[in-house]
């Protein structure tokens, strides 16, 4: 489904009181109760662990659950609409910020915006519906499963899902290249 029609399908089903805002709930009991931020989707009280970028040349965010964010992906071109500089001044800024969270952390793959990752690697990071700070490991675990739901075996006659996978084998291989290129260097 294309994002507007994704958008219009949500303005619809938005009469209550909590849709627009961030919705928060505890989970958990007594003083282990925390707060965690429910998703987005109208209706789905999972935890919004996912964020995804409400328009392509907006920083703000929905914040929606695994089930969620991939089916709001799914019509979704993270550069749709940006020029190349637009584009790279987007992975710039968001590369800073990501390599403050990722130089508090421990990740062992190459952290974006410091240079090791390229274009490419950044739109395949897309694809496979994760951040840019995502491990290696995220990237073959989100491509296994990618991969496996759209496969021609499993989806027959579906011709969005055999470009699913095409692009979602695609962007495997840019990221298993450059992976590859890192560990012989
Ligand atoms: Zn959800």
């Amino acid at each position: 489904m294309p994002p507007a029609a994704y958008h219009h399908s949500m303005a619809r089903s938005s009469r209550t009181l909590d849709w627009g805002f961030p919705r928060w709930r505890g989970y958990g009991t007594d003083r282990a109760a925390v707060e965690v931020r429910l998703c987005d989707r109208h209706g789905c009280s999972a935890p919004g662990d996912r964020p995804a970028p409400k328009s392509p040349n907006s920083p703000e965010r929905w914040y929606f659950c695994e089930t969620h964010a991939a089916e709001y992906n799914r019509g979704w071109n993270y550069f749709e609409g940006l020029s190349a500089e637009e584009a790279a001044q987007r992975e710039a800024a968001e590369g800073r910020t990501a390599s403050a969270y990722a130089s508090a952390s421990h990740y062992g793959w190459g952290a974006p915006g410091d240079g090791t990752r390229s274009r490419d690697e950044m739109r395949a990071l897309a694809v496979l519906e994760l951040e840019s700070d995502a491990t290696f490991e995220d990237a073959r675990g989100a491509w296994r499963r990618l991969a496996k739901a759209n496969h021609p075996d499993i989806k027959p006659d579906d011709a969005a899902a055999a470009d699913r996978f095409r692009d979602v084998q695609a962007a495997w291989d840019v990221l298993r290249t450059a992976e590859e290129r890192r560990a012989a260097a």
